[in-house]
């Protein structure tokens, strides 16, 4: 059997730049209709993820398919739709820079620090393949929660039996330790929800959250968690002494602040256990 030398070499790096921008682009789909689907009174049917074909966001005029060309539309079009000169939110260039910049050196990080991968395909595919996964849900639940906070359950959930996939045969943390932690972190969020807490939404997601960091790195994740809690919670101390002034309702505000805590600690516990190899 031949095994292909994994390297990472500038032509690697920007076919993994256009992979990554390219779901980067997806991600921004997902964000911009997760949250419009589901509300009550939207018909799945006719709205999904695949139907209808972009449009503009502000004329509803289909949007030619090399306008949706990741990054290079964007450019091209100098931010703005060329149907009726709207400027188009940067947010959605940054998300493919950003996905497509982290495929990169997660790629360039997995081929240079876990050396014996390298030299084993089918190691080194599923490896990469777990890691873009991890990467790309979190990034979907960052862009989705920035749109509507409350909408990302699903992703949370896809997250977490992804995570419990990637351990079957214990690649991040052995599997009974990811079960028995992640259904233990659930049922305690399930058991706060109805008894404890009055903030259902927030509950749930901080716990589903947890859930899923647990399912991918057991009690590895804790201690990322932890410091990532003590920092968001310094931050938030300095913002409210310093009086920043913000309009948005602080339920909101703290939900989404939640997620992103959360998202970190994950992506943080991520470089742990690949460094700890
Ligand atoms: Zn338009």
């Amino acid at each position: 059997m031949t095994y292909f030398v994994w390297q990472s070499t500038p032509l690697i790096w920007a076919l993994i730049f256009v992979l990554g921008s390219c779901v980067g682009s997806l991600i921004n789909v997902v964000a911009y209709r997760l949250p419009i689907m589901s509300q009550p009174d939207t018909d799945t049917r006719c709205f999904n993820l695949a139907y209808p074909p972009s449009r503009c966001p502000s004329c509803a005029r289909d949007i030619k398919p090399w306008q949706n060309v990741p990054i290079i539309g964007y450019l091209w079009l100098q931010g703005r739709t060329s149907c009726c000169d709207k400027p188009i939110a940067v947010h959605y260039l940054l998300t493919e820079l950003i996905t497509g910049a982290i495929s990169v050196v997660v790629f360039a990080y997995l081929t240079s620090s876990v050396e014996p991968l390298a030299h084993n395909n089918a190691a080194f595919f599923k490896t990469l393949a777990g890691t873009f996964a991890l990467f790309w849900w979190l990034i979907a639940i960052v862009a989705t929660g920035r749109q509507d906070a409350s909408n990302v359950s699903s992703l949370w959930q896809s997250f977490l039996w992804l995570g419990l996939l990637a351990n079957l045969d214990g690649q991040y943390c052995p599997l009974p330790e990811a079960v028995g932690l992640a259904c233990t972190a659930h049922a305690i969020g399930m058991l706060s929800l109805h008894w404890v807490t009055q903030q259902q939404d927030r509950s749930r997601l901080f716990f589903l959250g947890l859930a899923a960091g647990l399912a991918w790195f057991g009690s590895v994740f804790l201690l990322p968690l932890a410091l990532t809690i003590l920092g968001a919670g310094t931050v938030r101390l300095g913002a409210t002494i310093g009086r920043f002034a913000n309009n948005e309702s602080s339920a909101e505000l703290k939900l989404r602040t939640d997620q992103n805590v959360v998202a970190t600690a994950i992506a943080l516990s991520w470089f742990l256990s690949v460094w700890r190899t």
